[in-house]
This record gives C-alpha cells, structure tokens and sequence, in this order.
C-alpha cells in the first residue's frame, strides 16, 4: 500500500474559513480516493497524522477525541488553479470553520448541526477565541470568504494533487 508523505509548509496555524468552489465539491482528495476505491490509503493518511500530530487539533491546538482530516488547498486564482498542500487533522469546531458552506448553507447540513447541538453562535465563538479576535474580524472573514467564493463558484478549476496521488 502507498501512503502518500505528508508535506509540512510554514502555513499560518491561523482559523480562517477556506470554502471550496461547488464546481470542485466532488473532487477533494476523499472523494478521489472514495471513487478509486482508495479508502484504504485514507485510513493510512489519518493513521499517519495521529502519529505526527498526535489527538491534538493542528489549529487550535486542543487535544480532541474527534478529529477530522482536513484538506488544505492553494488556489491561483489568475491561473484558475488550485493545489493540495497540507493535510491536518483538526477539531470538530474548527474543521465547521473550515467547511462553513457546508454547514450554513446546506439543508444536511443544517440539520446535522442541529442534531449535534451546535449552534452557529458556538462556532463564531470558537473563531473568535481561536484567533484571539473580535465578533467583527469573524464578519470581515466571513463576507471576505463569501465573495471570493462566489466567484471561484464560476470558475472551472485544474487540480493538482501533489504527492497524494500518484
Ligand atoms: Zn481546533
């Protein structure tokens, strides 16, 4: 079995929201590896980051029992590019941070937050105390987030998955 090498940039630890274009919603790393019947190396990829990282969340820190494989992307967006670059584990709060358009926007998503006893007030709190901010850095982020989205919504996009997939 191939375990692709986790790659560790000097990226900023920082909790920002990072939402993937809907024109890729089905082609992130997991998806890729799901369809190629690849779910072996998944587990090999989680496998992999408990013993770099341990239980502990990459961003905030916080030892969590529960942790989500996070999939961080560079995006070009003159070239309508985007590459893999890191993959982290990271907590239930932050990785909702991370999907944000999965769990605002969409009915599933919604509910589930719901039926986890979440409200969208314990996450922007979470936000705030994480990046050690104000309710309004969360607003600036957020509507930062929301547009740079939307128009990558448009876009057709080349991905690169590095080392991931070979
Ligand atoms: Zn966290």
């Amino acid at each position: 079995m191939h375990i692709p090498r986790i790659v560790y940039r000097r990226s900023s630890r920082r909790l920002t929201i990072e939402l993937m274009p809907t024109t890729v919603k089905d082609k992130t790393l997991f998806h890729i590896y799901n369809k190629n019947r690849r779910l072996e190396d998944w587990k090999g990829i989680k496998e992999e980051l408990l013993r770099r990282e341990g239980s502990k969340c990459w961003i905030c820190q916080r030892n969590e029992s529960l942790l989500h494989i996070q999939e961080f992307w560079d995006f070009d967006d003159e070239k309508q590019t985007m590459k893999l670059i890191e993959i982290h584990h990271v907590c239930d709060l932050c990785h909702k941070i991370k999907r944000t358009d999965f769990w605002f926007f969409t009915d599933y998503g919604k509910e589930q937050l719901k039926q986890l006893g979440y409200s969208y007030d314990d996450i922007i709190k979470h936000f705030c105390k994480v990046n050690k901010c104000k309710l309004k850095d969360f607003g600036e982020n957020w509507r930062e987030a929301i547009a740079t989205w939307k128009i990558r919504n448009r876009k057709i996009w080349q991905q690169d998955y590095g080392e991931f997939i070979s």
